[in-house]
């Protein structure tokens, strides 16, 4: 199910996939983990398996479903480059997307070069932002690594850690 989201920039998220295992510093918190416990402590529908990583094909078609422009962000309880995900699965995420023009969606990964391996074999839609988390300096150079191979590419840049002012969101468009 699409929910309106509280985010300041995006209106939407879409879930086709919840769940999702730590992969750097920056999961210590992960706001998704504590959500998809509580929701699965609720009883909600989808969250059957907690914070495990689920496809949840039954959403795939949920954009399509609606005629008003909106932003989505894809995936807002999971990371679509999870390596559970198998790409014939991100393929049919893209393929909505694709077809969805009216909608922008805003991918956000901490899984960069999976992105990109995945983007060498596909065409990016126009109205597809993709985007990498970016902690600190080490694990900002995921966002050269991703940038540098499947373009056009946003980089969403995340200063929490590395400043002292509060966070601070920005998504950069790559030229190059
Ligand atoms: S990649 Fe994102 S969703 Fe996955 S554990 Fe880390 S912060 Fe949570």
């Amino acid at each position: 199910m699409s929910t309106q989201s509280r985010i300041e920039w995006t209106e939407q998220t879409w879930n086709p996939t919840v769940g999702c295992t730590k992969i750097s510093p920056g999961c210590k918190n992960c706001y998704a983990e504590t959500m998809a416990r509580r929701l699965k402590a609720m009883g909600v529908r989808g969250y059957e398996n907690g914070f495990r990583l689920t496809l949840m094909p039954q959403r795939l078609s949920e954009p399509l479903e609606r005629r008003k422009p909106t932003v989505y962000f894809v995936n807002s309880m999971s990371d679509l480059f999870h390596e559970k995900v198998p790409f014939e699965y991100i393929r049919r995420v893209f393929d909505v997307m694709a077809r969805a023009r009216q909608h922008t969606f805003q991918v956000l990964t901490k899984r960069a070069e999976r992105m990109a391996e995945f983007g060498r074999s596909v065409e990016v839609p126009a109205n597809v932002w993709l985007g990498v988390s970016v902690e600190n300096r080490k694990h900002g150079v995921r966002a050269s690594t991703c940038c540098a191979r499947s373009r056009p590419a946003y980089v969403f840049c995340r200063w929490s850690r590395c400043s002292k002012t509060s966070v601070r969101l920005t998504w950069l468009r790559f030229i190059g």
